[in-house]
């Protein structure tokens, strides 16, 4: 169990679990870029943890950069905006694969893709720890999924509550 902020959380999926299955998202990730020239997009904060261990795991060339995602209303006639902040490739005719933490309704990942398709890369990818299908549907493919789960609050393993939890090397969900 753990106190984070003022709520309790109970173990989910521990470190050697998540361990195990990140290994093997980067096995089909490293079989199916290679001969490519993949460029890995990290969607902060979420997915530095996930990020950091499937990286390292990745057996072929790749570049990586990472990115945060900025949405705020515009003027009436804008609507609501979405700048990707902190990315400087030029993605064109790129293999492009977005890695997150966690899809939950899907708007986020939703607003990335269509930014980074404005660029005109070769191929974009989902990679995604966590999925709640839940909220999310089928809008779109998310084409590697870690663990599919159930429509809980979770934090740890780069996911947070109210900014603390991001650190802890299991996933929790509330109890
Ligand atoms: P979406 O746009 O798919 O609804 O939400 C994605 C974002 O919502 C994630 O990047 C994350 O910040 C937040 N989120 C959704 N579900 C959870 C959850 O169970 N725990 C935490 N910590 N964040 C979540
Ligand atoms: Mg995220």
């Amino acid at each position: 169990m753990a106190k984070i902020g003022n709520r309790e959380f109970v173990t989910f999926i521990t470190s050697r679990e998540l361990q195990m299955r990140v290994k093997s998202m980067a096995e089909e990730l490293t079989a199916d870029y290679r001969g490519k020239d993949p460029l890995f997009l990290i969607i902060l904060n979420g997915a530095f943890m996930f990020a950091t261990d499937l990286l390292k795991e990745i057996k072929i060339p790749a570049r990586l950069s990472f990115i945060k995602v900025a949405s705020y209303r515009g003027t009436e006639s804008t609507g609501e905006i979405c700048e990707l902040i902190g990315l400087s490739e030029n993605l064109k005719d790129k293999d492009v694969i977005l890695v997150d933490d966690i899809i939950d309704t899907g708007l986020t990942m939703k607003k990335v893709m269509d930014k980074v398709r404005e660029e005109k890369p070769a191929s974009v990818k989902i990679v995604s720890l966590l999925l709640k299908p839940d909220a999310f549907g089928n809008q779109f493919d998310v084409d590697y999924v870690g663990f599919t789960i159930p429509n809980d609050f979770v934090v740890g393993y780069g996911l947070d509550y109210d900014g603390y939890g991001r650190n802890l090397k299991d996933l929790y969900k509330l109890k």
